[in-house]
């Protein structure tokens, strides 16, 4: 059995469905459900055996230990965290609870579990931690892309916070021999991504004839990943990634945000035409994110060189693909967005 936290969530949710289309090796799946965390994600799962989904905090050690304890899993896969870089800038405390504070209390609990565990079991355990490219900071226009020995230079809380915990798990190899591999990946895209993001945001609002924001001058630059690339890149790191090595994970796309809106409109008017005429029209600038990035660039050559791991997608095949995914999921994003999801969740498992 594998453990996975944060499995509910965007990336989590397709990792999970993805392991189990390649592997019958059960998932213990760790998620609080907070705001983005979606149990609908994984309704295909409802009778599978294989998927025990357990609703609580990585903060929670009792918890963690009695899960552990119970299930011993092989390795733990650690996405949890508070991802949205807008809302890092507005109440940053959740991102330290989370990315800090809750990584802390996962290692610890994963030391432990892993040192009692058998020489053999020890010696296969992986902890596998899902890092971002914002942790190197803000590339120039002419900078090479982000290596894996980059120098840290994370710039917004949400980076800080994903570069704190990716030091803690490095400290954990090092002082205690905890063996960990440690992934960053670029912007993923795909299905089941919460509407608050770049692309599904431009998707939703412009399948509604609203306003699609574009911060500044919509020139900086990300690198954009097919979320099922990302998946699969995961399982290899997890196969034959070396122990405490860093692992960069691209898709060797460099789009600006303007050139991913206009080719969300572009495709949408193509698949749903708008009588109203081309959806660019809905294109508007707004005031720039504050110490906003301007370039990410992922070199993924180790992990292509390494563990011969190269995306499937490009970012054509990828981006119809998702758009194919929301226009036949209407009903999962308005109950994204409607408030009802949050309710369910409080009646099932209380408030959160
Ligand atoms: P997400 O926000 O969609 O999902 C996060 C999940 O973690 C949610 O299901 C949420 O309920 C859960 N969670 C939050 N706090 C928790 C807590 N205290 N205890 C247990 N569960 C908790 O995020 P995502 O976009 O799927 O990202 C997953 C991971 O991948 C994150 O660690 C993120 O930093 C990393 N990452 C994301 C991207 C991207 O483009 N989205 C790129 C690179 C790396």
């Amino acid at each position: 059995m594998i453990l996975v936290t944060g499995g509910a969530g965007f990336i989590g949710s397709n990792f999970v469905l993805d392991w189990l289309a390649h592997s019958d090796e059960p998932v213990l799946n760790l998620d609080a459900l907070s705001y983005a965390g979606n149990l609908a994600n994984l309704r295909s799962l409802q009778a599978d055996a294989r998927h025990v989904f357990v609703h609580g905090d990585i903060r929670d050690r009792a918890l963690l230990d009695r899960m552990l304890a119970q299930h011993r899993p092989r390795a733990i896969l650690h996405f949890a965290a508070e991802s949205h870089v807008d809302r890092s800038i507005h109440s940053p405390d959740s991102f330290l609870g989370t990315n800090v504070q809750g990584t802390f209390t996962l290692l610890e609990a994963a030391r432990d579990h892993w040192s009692g565990l058998p020489a053999a079991e020890r010696e296969c355990f992986r902890f596998l931690h899902v890092s971002t490219d914002e942790v190197f900071g803000s590339l120039g226009p002419a900078d090479p892309p982000f290596r894996e020995g980059d120098a840290y230079e994370p710039n917004s809380p949400y980076s800080a916070s994903k570069a704190a915990s990716d030091h803690l798990v490095r400290a954990w190899h090092h002082t205690y021999g905890l063996p960990v591999l440690t992934t960053h990946c670029s912007n993923n895209y795909g299905p089941f991504q919460f509407p608050e993001k770049l692309i599904p945001l431009m998707i939703v609002n412009a399948l509604a004839g609203k306003p699609l924001p574009v911060y500044g001058d919509g020139l900086n630059v990300r690198d954009w990943l097919y979320v099922s690339d990302h998946c699969a890149a995961l399982r290899t790191v997890l196969a034959r990634g070396r122990m405490g090595e860093s692992y960069n994970i691209g898709g060797w796309n460099e789009k600006t945000n303007l050139e991913i809106v206009r080719t969300v409109c572009a495709l949408l008017d193509e698949m749903r035409p708008d009588a109203a005429g081309p959806r660019e029209r809905l294109v508007t600038f707004v005031a720039d994110r504050r110490g906003h990035d301007r370039r990410y660039a992922i070199d993924a050559r180790k992990i292509e060189r390494e563990l011969g791991w190269r995306p499937a997608e490009t970012f054509e095949t990828g981006i119809r693909k998702t758009l194919r995914w929301y226009l036949a999921h209407p009903h999962w994003i308005t109950q994204v967005q409607s408030g009802a999801y949050r309710d369910w969740v409080s009646t099932q498992y209380g408030a959160n």
